[in-house]
């Protein structure tokens, strides 16, 4: 069993550590700056085995170097990235399985935001850490990989249990849900989930985990072959990568 520990970070970051709770073997995933992250270890009397990076951007990849001088761990990556990743000792592919004690992750790759991007599937407790590919009611922007590696990318995200829960790499939710709200005014559901992300972050309580059923009915990047929402926001039906064009081009200028 993982236990997770979320770190905000930066102006709007996530880390998260995670701990096999059999073994105490430890991984960080996308420590964006390494103060934070020893603090919460040294608190905890934990090590740190592994660090797991989604992708190569400095927010996510930033305390790579500090953590492995002091921890000796070692550092995940995607194959497509091991020049970009500062540290990688282990890289992986699509599909390879890999154990953090006796948790075991799958890699699933999500190319998009960047072209090296990969998400941490634990299966067995329906866990998903997908950095930027994924936010709560929205997605990251396409930096280097294509619209259709993007729509490929989400379909596969899409396909998980319903039950899965989404760790992304920003706290997105508000201003993602303004965007949503503009494109569909009427969503009854999608309001009330607005109110009480407004309650949350009032709080300063983080709204991630996402639940991917509830992404699935209300993020506008997980419904662009959704022909009633399709109709709703007056998008017309071309294809899966056409439409999840239109929509993303709406969001980056809105
Ligand atoms: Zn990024
Ligand atoms: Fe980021």
């Amino acid at each position: 069993m993982i236990e997770t520990i979320q770190i905000p970070l930066l102006s709007d970051n996530y880390s998260y550590i995670i701990r096999d709770k059999n073994t105490n073997i430890t991984g960080c995933i996308d420590p964006s700056v390494a103060k934070d992250i020893v603090n919460v270890l040294q608190n905890r009397g934990i090590d740190l085995n592994f660090i797991l990076n989604t992708h190569h951007h400095q927010d996510h990849v930033g305390g790579n170097q500090e953590l492995k001088e002091i921890y000796n761990c070692k550092i995940i990556g995607c194959y497509d990235d091991q020049n970009r990743i500062p540290g990688i000792d282990i890289k992986l592919k699509d599909s390879e399985q890999f154990n953090i004690g006796e948790s075991v992750f799958e890699v699933i790759y999500t190319p998009g935001h960047t072209i090296g991007h990969i998400c941490f599937y634990f299966k067995d407790q329906n866990l998903l850490f997908c950095g930027d590919t994924i936010f709560s009611l929205g997605c990251g922007r396409l930096f280097e990989g294509s619209y259709e590696q993007m729509t490929e990318s989400i379909l596969k995200i899409r396909s998980l249990p319903d039950c899965t829960k989404i760790f992304c790499g920003h706290e997105y939710t508000e201003s993602n849900g303004k965007f949503a709200e503009f494109l569909d005014s009427r969503d009854d559901l999608l309001k009330k989930k607005i109110l009480n992300i407004k309650k949350d972050r009032l709080k300063s309580k983080p709204t991630i985990p996402a639940i991917l059923e509830e992404e699935k009915k209300l993020n506008p990047f997980m419904k662009f072959d959704n022909q009633e929402y399709l109709d709703s926001i007056k998008i017309e039906n071309i294809s899966n990568v056409e439409n999840f064009k239109k929509i993303r081009i709406m969001k980056d200028n809105f």
